[in-house]
């Protein structure tokens, strides 16, 4: 495991199921550092009249545009059950992790209600543990049926 990561060698950038994300190429130990969300520092008031989906609110004052291409952190998916977590360090917006993380393993953190309540939930949740519960349900609907139609057959 490296001390310290390098975004360029230990990161990823690569399709996942909601569209690019961000992979680990190493181990990652819970706790450490990951990446930053970088950008410029605009106020919230200008922040509110840009039309673009990686503004992140510091706080009521300040946000970070973090639009450009060359922030990583901007491509880490939302999920409900994330390997990762933001935090502050003044207005310096920072990702670790909050388990341990296997090399190919997508990194991710959750959006937070607001967020998700507003762009996510609508269109239905990409994150692995939605998926899964998806899926289980699919499969329960599936037997429920095949059930309904061994009674009538009997
Ligand atoms: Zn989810």
């Amino acid at each position: 495991m490296p001390a310290r990561l390098s975004p360029s060698r230990h990161l990823q950038i690569r399709r996942s199921k909601a569209g690019l994300g961000l992979f680990a190429r190493v181990p990652i130990k819970k706790g450490q550092f990951i990446v930053r969300y970088s950008g410029r520092k605009i106020t919230t008031e200008v922040a509110d009249q840009l039309d673009t989906r990686y503004l992140f609110e510091v706080n009521s004052r300040w946000t970070i545009d973090g639009s450009s291409r060359r922030n990583r952190g901007r491509y880490i998916n939302h999920s409900c059950r994330p390997n990762a977590e933001v935090y502050f360090v003044k207005h310096v917006i920072k990702i670790r992790a909050i388990k341990n993380i296997k090399p190919g393993d997508e990194i991710t953190y959750h959006y937070g209600r607001d967020y998700f309540d507003s762009f996510i939930k609508e269109v239905g949740c990409k994150c692995r543990a939605c998926r899964k519960k998806r899926a289980e349900k699919r499969a329960e609907m599936r037997l429920r049926r095949l059930r309904r139609k061994a009674r009538r057959h009997r």
